[in-house]
């Protein structure tokens, strides 16, 4: 919340002294509140009126790190309700349960069930990136299941409220930096020091909102901001209403209290049932659901719900673009004919995509476009005979390649005599207006 220039003035030591070389404090005041200068800049100000600076300023909902290395991983910081208001910045993460209960062979099964699900889609990974560990009273056995999450190479979110055992178990794999999941209005106290300890992040949960913003009260003032927020699983419409309320309450209402990524267990709210967890996991992907858990998880969930998150968390005001260059296909080396298309992510996937069905080796070539697709490009003059051959020539496709046969996208054949002046020595070959009549048009060149 940015603070107004008056406000800012109030924290300022009012000596006028001009040792920030501004004339008064009150002018001051206004720089730093235009964002033209840093309330650090005057050297008087106290170390009170810098914290109380910075709280007001902070963002509505904290960015909260869990996981290592390659499993380290951001969630929260969102500064809007809606995709479409701005940008959401830190996507939901999925997981997989397991329990310290299961015989070591379904615990096994499950784990390798979800290592199966490890493909890309339009440049990004598609994985689950958690894996829940319910404990028991047993520490040595909750902590033996929790090694086993720890080595599928995910973040384990462990579930247990009892300290005792819960310190135990965060000794076996702290350095995965997990979630530990269990603190409550009973047990919060103890929780705290547990997490505290080991440095890992503390879910909270609470019988209803009021108690559970009240536990959060009660941690944030024992100095914990690392938490994460249990939407609880009474009902599903609770869990839902509850998950609205605590974002629209950080978000809207300034709450910060509620500033925090929250936990769904859709297999405590529909268990037994992956058709309904799939179809909540949907809703929560969509309404705030930052780490949302299922019994599990294989191609069927996956393939739906990594697509819309990955359109949910796509920022709309950057095109989605592949890098420029020279992308062999299907084996394709210097003898293999040359395609050509756009930078614009979607062209570039449906296309590699039909190439690869095709079985035909060739060397997909893509200049900076913009961002755009072909027609788009070509309208806005990013795509032309020019650009084509300043590309040809930047990246030294001339030398790289010796099959000079370019086969130009359909839709701008136009552009086939222009650039076979400009490219004397190459061959311009007018391909098909679709991507999917690449692998008909494909058997037929060579
Ligand atoms: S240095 Fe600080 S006290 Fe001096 S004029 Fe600037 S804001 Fe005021």
């Amino acid at each position: 919340m940015a603070l107004k220039g008056l406000d800012i003035f109030k924290l300022t030591p009012k000596t006028n002294c001009k040792e920030c070389n501004q004339p008064t404090c009150m002018a001051f005041a206004m720089k730093v509140a235009s964002g033209a200068i840093a309330l650090t800049d005057c050297p008087h100000m106290s170390a009170a009126a810098l914290d109380k600076f910075a709280s007001a300023t902070e963002p509505p909902m904290k960015t909260i790190d869990i996981g290592a290395g390659e499993c380290a991983y951001k969630l929260g910081g969102e500064t809007v309700l809606l995709r479409h208001d701005k940008t959401l910045v830190n996507s939901n993460l999925y997981g997989i349960c397991i329990s310290a209960d299961m015989p070591d062979a379904a615990i096994e099964a499950a784990l390798t069930e979800m290592t199966k699900i490890d493909y890309e889609r339009i440049g990004k990974r598609m994985y689950v990136e958690c894996v829940y560990v319910k404990c028991n009273s047993d520490a040595v056995r909750s902590a033996e299941v929790a090694v086993k999450a720890v080595a599928s190479g995910r973040v384990p979110v462990l579930d247990c409220a009892d300290p005792d055992i819960a310190k135990s178990v965060l000794g076996a794999i702290k350095e995965a930096k997990p979630v530990l999941c269990g603190a409550n209005a009973a047990n919060w106290e103890a929780m705290n020091a547990v997490a505290k300890a080991a440095d890992a992040v503390l879910g909270v949960s609470g019988a209803d909102l009021n108690e559970l913003h009240d536990t959060v009260e009660k941690l944030e003032a024992a100095g914990n901001k690392k938490l994460i927020l249990d939407v609880g699983s009474v009902s599903i419409k609770d869990a839902f209403a509850n998950a609205v309320e605590i974002r629209r309450a950080a978000l809207k209402d300034g709450d910060r209290t509620f500033g925090y990524p929250s936990i769904v267990n859709l297999a405590a709210l529909a268990p037994g049932d992956l058709v309904t967890q799939a179809a909540l996991a949907s809703i929560f992907t969509l309404r705030y659901g930052s780490i949302i858990l299922m019994e599990r998880i294989g191609y069927a969930e996956a393939l739906p719900l990594f697509g819309l998150r990955q359109n949910i968390y796509t920022d709309p005001q950057k095109p989605m673009r592949v890098t420029p260059g020279l992308y062999p296909i299907g084996g394709a080396n210097e003898n293999s004919v040359c395609c050509l298309t756009v930078d614009f992510a979607l062209s570039y996937f449906i296309v590699s995509g039909e190439i690869e069905r095709s079985r035909v080796p060739v060397n997909l070539l893509i200049p900076d476009a913009g961002g755009y697709s072909v027609l788009t490009a070509w309208a806005a003059g990013k795509l032309s005979a020019s650009s084509i051959a300043k590309f040809i020539q930047e990246f030294e496709i001339d030398t790289k390649i010796k099959n000079h046969t370019l086969i130009l996208p359909g839709k701008v054949a136009v552009l086939k005599g222009d650039l076979e002046a400009k490219l004397p020595d190459w061959k311009i070959v007018v391909g098909p207006n679709e991507a999917i009549q690449l692998v008909k048009f494909l058997s037929t060149i060579n």
